[in-house]
C-alpha cells in the first residue's frame, strides 16, 4: 500500500527535532530505523502530516562503556550485537541482539525505536528492565530520566510525552559476578518474542543476592517479575526454588491471546522461559 502524503525534515539537533514536535506534536512522527513506522504509514495506521528524521543527530548515537554505560537511542541491533565493550560488561545486549529478526532488521531498527514504540513482543523493553537501565526522554521543558520498570505502560504506550525525544539508555556498570540472560520463543514468521525473559543475578556465598527478571511478549507491556525476585533472593538457586520463582512469574502475568499463542499458553511459556533462563545460570 501507499502511504497518505506528508512532509519531510531531516533534524539536525536534538533541539530542531523538539522544536518541530513541539509545533505539532499530534501531527508529527519521529522517525529512525524506520522499521515500524515505515509499514504502518503504508498501511495507513497512521497518518502523520509531518515525519521528522532524526537519522543523522549525533547526540542520539553510540555506546560508551565507563562507570555507567550509555547506549544512544539510535544504536543499532547490529551496534548492539557488534560491540565487544559492551559484550565485556553486559552480554545480555548481545545475547538480545543475537536473537532479533534477521541481519537488514538488525542494521537499520533501532534500540530507541524500539522501546519508544513498545512492541508489546520487542525483546529490548525486557532487557533493559533487567538491567535496571533508565531512559533519558527530551523535551521542552528539559530532560528527565524515567526507570524502564516504569516507561512502558501499556500496549505500544510509553511514558514518552508526544513532543519528547528518547535520547538514551543509562545503566548502571554492574560489578563482576553478575550473571545475565536473555531467551525466548521466537514467533516462526517474524522473530519477535511469543514470550522473552532476561534475568540479571548475583550469587553471594551460595545464595542469591539480586534478581531481577523483564518479561516481554506475555502482557500489553514488558514487566518485572517482583515476586519472583523477591522469592528468590537470599535461597539458593536449587531447582526447587526455580520452580516456585517461575510459577511465581506467571502468576503475575495477565496475558495476551492473539491466533499464534493463548493466554493460557502464553502463561505457561512465562513459567518454562523463567526456569529456562534461570537453570541456565544456575549450570554457569
Ligand atoms: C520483519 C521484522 C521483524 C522484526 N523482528 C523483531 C524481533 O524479533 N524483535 C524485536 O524486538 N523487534 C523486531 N522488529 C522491530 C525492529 O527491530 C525495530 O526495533 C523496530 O522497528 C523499531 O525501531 P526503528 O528504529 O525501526 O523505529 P521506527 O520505525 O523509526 O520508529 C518506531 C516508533 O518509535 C518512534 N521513535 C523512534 N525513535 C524514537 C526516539 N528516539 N524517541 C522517541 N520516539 C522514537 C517513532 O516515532 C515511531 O512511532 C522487527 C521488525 C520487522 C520489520
Amino acid at each position: 500500500m501507499i502511504p497518505a502524503s506528508f512532509d519531510y525534515v531531516r533534524a539536525t539537533s536534538l533541539a530542531h527535532a523538539i522544536g518541530l514536535l513541539q509545533n505539532d506534536p499530534d501531527g508529527s512522527k519521529l522517525v529512525a530505523g524506520g522499521h515500524t513506522l515505515i509499514p504502518t504509514l503504508k498501511l495507513r495506521l497512521a497518518s502523520p502530516a509531518l515525519l521528522i528524521d532524526i537519522g543523522g543527530v549525533g547526540e542520539l548515537k553510540g555506546i560508551e562503556v565507563a562507570d555507567r554505560i550509555r547506549i544512544g537511542a539510535l544504536t543499532t541491533h547490529a551496534e548492539l550485537l557488534a560491540s565487544e565493550p559492551l559484550r565485556k560488561v553486559l552480554p545480555i545486549f548481545n545475547q538480545a541482539a543475537d536473537l532479533i529478526a534477521d541481519p537488514q532488521v538488525r542494521n537499520r531498527g533501532t534500540i530507541g525505536g524500539s522501546l519508544a514504540n513498545a512492541d508489546p513482543a520487542a525483546d529490548w523493553p525486557a532487557v533493559a528492565i533487567a538491567v535496571n537501565a533508565e531512559l533519558e526522554l527530551a523535551g521542552p521543558g528539559g530532560r528527565r530520566h524515567v526507570a524502564a520498570k516504569d516507561f512502558f505502560v501499556d500496549i505500544m504506550t510509553t511514558a514518552l510525552e508526544l513532543d519528547e525525544v528518547l535520547v538514551a539508555i543509562h545503566i548502571p556498570r554492574p560489578d563482576p559476578g553478575l550473571q545475565f540472560r536473555y531467551r525466548k520463543i521466537r514467533h516462526p514468521a517474524s522473530g519477535y518474542a511469543v514470550v522473552g525473559v532476561a534475568v540479571s543475578l548475583r550469587r553471594r556465598d551460595g545464595t542469591v543476592s539480586q534478581a531481577t527478571i523483564g518479561i516481554t511478549g506475555a502482557t500489553g507491556h514488558a514487566f518485572r517479575a517482583d515476586s519472583a525476585s523477591a522469592h528468590l533472593t537470599g535461597k539458593p538457586l536449587s531447582s526447587q526454588n526455580i520452580a516456585r520463582a517461575a510459577a511465581l512469574a506467571s502468576e503475575q502475568a495477565d496475558c495476551l491471546s492473539d491466533g499464534y499463542a493463548s493466554a493460557d499458553y502464553r502463561k505457561h511459556l512465562v513459567k518454562t522461559e523463567v526456569a529456562r533462563a534461570l537453570t541456565s545460570l544456575s549450570d554457569a
